[in-house]
């Protein structure tokens, strides 16, 4: 295979013959309609191609949640579901779960000449609202290394529950809000979850949570919580005794609240005046290590994170060429895009 037939041009591009495919592009460059850009999940960082004018798939899911939480509704978007297969000329793509967030996924690529899969972000175990990530065999595999570095091993999750369910009981004990400061979507929603499995203590999510939330409702994900802008959400958080889910942007939080964040970050950093659970929906670094291990593909381009140290330890430990992915050059990206506005 010509090395440019995969790169990175504003996004992961796979040149499959006769088709161009743009997978979670960045800002920066509009899109004629002719080209067909992917979606892996409804985090902020891999929804530009919503903003497009190409022809855009993603799962239901996916486009349910950003649509919800940018109050727009997204024009030629093709909606697919895990294990759909599609049809783009003569490439066949196939949706596997990603296990990250809701509706998050990788899609499979099949060209007449090879087979690559681009992951997105990726969580290789269960979680209380997704299942781990499918892992199969492929010519070339796309990886994101955002604890690629062996530092990064998360404890069990079933430990982090627990440790968050006992400091959120201690907290009420003591007369606090337990508050909990993250994005507004995936994350809140395995907290809301977690509350509602394993306590009986009221949520309360602000609006803009609420509003992924209800997208999770609507895709069987069963969530049992108040909204902050309602009477009984309001009441609950000024009586106590329940804990409050918002945004990490939030500037407003109430007087008596005890923050805390869930991240993978804080297995190795400390985090100001507020309490940090090593909780994240990424693979950390032995899933990423095992599952190129049994993917084994010819090669693997790994992006973001700690890519450099991911990539020397597959090619040391896996024996498999890793490195970044080629920057596809400007002027062959000219043919098939108009100019950046
Ligand atoms: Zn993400």
């Amino acid at each position: 295979m010509r090395q440019e037939r995969i790169g990175w041009a504003n996004g992961i591009l796979i040149d499959a013959g006769n088709t161009h495919l743009l997978l979670d592009p960045t800002p920066g460059r509009r899109l004629r309609e002719d080209w067909n850009v992917f979606v892996t999940h409804a985090h902020s960082d891999h929804t530009h191609g919503f903003n497009t004018g190409a022809k855009k798939y993603s799962t239901k899911e996916t486009l349910g949640i950003y649509e919800a939480l940018k109050n727009r509704v997204v024009k030629n978007c093709h909606t697919l579901k895990i294990g759909e297969r599609l049809r783009v000329e003569d490439t066949e793509i196939t949706v596997l779960n990603a296990g990250h967030m809701l509706g998050s996924c990788q899609f499979e690529i099949a060209t007449p000449e090879f087979t690559a899969i681009y992951t997105g972000d990726i969580n290789c175990v269960d979680t209380l609202t997704t299942t781990a990530a499918e892992q199969k065999p492929c010519d070339y595999l796309i990886v994101e290394a955002t604890y690629g570095h062996p530092s990064y091993v998360f404890p069990r999750r079933s430990t982090m529950y627990a440790d968050i369910v006992s400091w959120t009981m201690t907290e009420i004990r003591e007369g606090k809000l337990p508050t909990f400061q993250v994005y507004s979507s995936g994350k809140p929603q395995e907290v809301v979850r977690l509350f509602n499995v394993y306590t009986k203590i009221p949520v309360v999510c602000s609006p803009t949570i609420a509003k992924a939330n209800s997208v999770h409702d609507e895709n069987g994900v069963k969530l049992e919580y108040m909204d902050s802008s309602t009477s009984d959400g309001r009441g609950a958080l000024k009586s106590g005794g329940c804990v409050y889910v918002t945004t990490s942007g939030a500037d407003h939080v109430p007087r008596n609240a005890s923050r805390a964040v869930t991240t993978g970050w804080a297995l190795r950093e400390a985090f100001r005046r507020c309490t940090s659970f090593p909780l994240s929906s990424h693979a950390d670094h032995d899933q990423l290590l095992e599952m190129v291990g049994k993917v084994r593909p010819k090669r693997v381009y790994v992006f973001t994170g700690y890519s450099d140290v991911l990539s020397s330890e597959i090619e040391h430990t896996l024996g498999i060429r890793a490195g970044p992915l080629p920057m596809i050059a400007q002027t062959k990206l000219l043919d098939f895009n108009e100019p950046a506005t």
